[in-house]
């Protein structure tokens, strides 16, 4: 139990919850008193992403550090065709990857259509830390990374290259609902001192004209920090994402009193009023507040995301519109 939520139990304050609750303009319902350190992570790979990034919360490390190490692990995992090594690659074979970072001060990195470096999160981070801007592309981004000591690596692998080759014989452009279900890995975290952060990486839509970039490394669509309010994140297709500022409307949500779960929802219903005919189409969010509450929702069934506390490693299915 966290110092702050003993102090709260010992006192006897817990009747006074909500008052405590309007005051802080938030609806009731969901928990105002600090939790204990918490992970949330889209999809099965989620699972393995808190394994990695919790152990680094549990050791006292700070929630940026935890979200870095939690996509790594998949980054690095070339079985995983969304993400990383191994990522599928664009129309012309290119694997290129997505991926930013960020802190609940504001303080953010990201790289978008970066070739041949396994970690774009790491390289996200670095950008965050060591530079006075926030996105690098390309290769000037690839440059950065090697000039931080990344090495070049082919980032298609032999079974992603079969899968290309296949792709090829047809060409067919429709994206997939839930592609393997395990998409997109975004991180989000609230470590032991109350901080909050979250990561989101991705090889971006399979098959996608060279150049495309998606939400993933983009603040504000694929991922929105803020540590007044909350987290959140987002999976599935992109273009539906930046075109609503998805996750930074999440956070927005939690802020004007929703809880993480009908915030996720609200926004779902606004992308699919935008998009009603478009049966493919497949967007998830995840969202954390700051007390360590948290929620999903998705436009169609099949997302998940893994849930992590001191107490619990699980999967749960988000709730979806149809
Ligand atoms: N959001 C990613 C993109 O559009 C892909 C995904 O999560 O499926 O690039």
């Amino acid at each position: 139990m966290s110092s702050r939520r003993k102090f709260v139990k010992k006192l006897g304050l817990t009747s006074l919850l909500p008052f405590i609750s309007k005051s802080k303009g938030l609806s009731l319902g969901h928990s105002c008193i600090p939790k204990d350190p918490i992970m949330i992570s889209t999809w099965n790979h989620g699972l393995t992403a808190n394994k990695a990034g919790f152990q680094i919360i549990i050791n006292g490390g700070s929630a940026i550090d935890a979200v870095e190490k939690a996509v790594v692990e998949i980054e690095n995992d070339p079985e995983n065709k969304t993400v990383g090594i191994g990522g599928y690659p664009d129309r012309d074979g290119n694997v290129t990857l997505d991926a930013c970072i960020m802190k609940g001060d504001g303080s953010c990195g990201s790289v978008a259509f970066l070739q041949n470096i396994q970690n774009p999160i790491s390289v996200a981070k670095l950008v965050m830390e060591e530079t006075p801007h926030i996105m690098l592309v390309g290769e000037g981004a690839k440059k950065f990374a090697m000039e931080h000591g990344f090495k070049e690596v082919n980032l298609l692998t032999e079974s992603t290259k079969k899968d290309y080759e296949n792709w090829l014989k047809d060409t067919d452009y429709v994206p997939m609902i839930n592609i393997e279900n395990h998409d997109t890995v975004s991180t989000l975290a609230l470590d032991n001192h109350g901080n909050l952060a979250g990561a989101c990486t991705t090889s971006g839509a399979a098959w996608k004209m060279h150049g495309r970039v998606g939400d993933s490394p983009i603040i504000g669509a694929g991922l929105f920090v803020d540590e007044e309010v909350g987290a959140a994140a987002a999976t599935g297709w992109g273009e539906a994402v930046i075109s609503t500022s998805g996750s930074a409307m999440v956070v927005e949500a939690m802020r004007n009193g929703m809880t993480p779960s009908k915030a996720c929802e609200y926004i779902s219903k606004r992308i699919m009023k935008k998009y009603p005919n478009v049966d493919w189409l497949q967007v998830g969010f995840i969202a954390l507040d700051k007390y360590g509450n948290t929620g999903a929702f998705s436009l169609k069934k099949g997302f998940n995301y893994a849930v992590t506390t001191k107490d619990k490693h699980e999967l749960i299915d988000a709730n979806y519109l149809m």
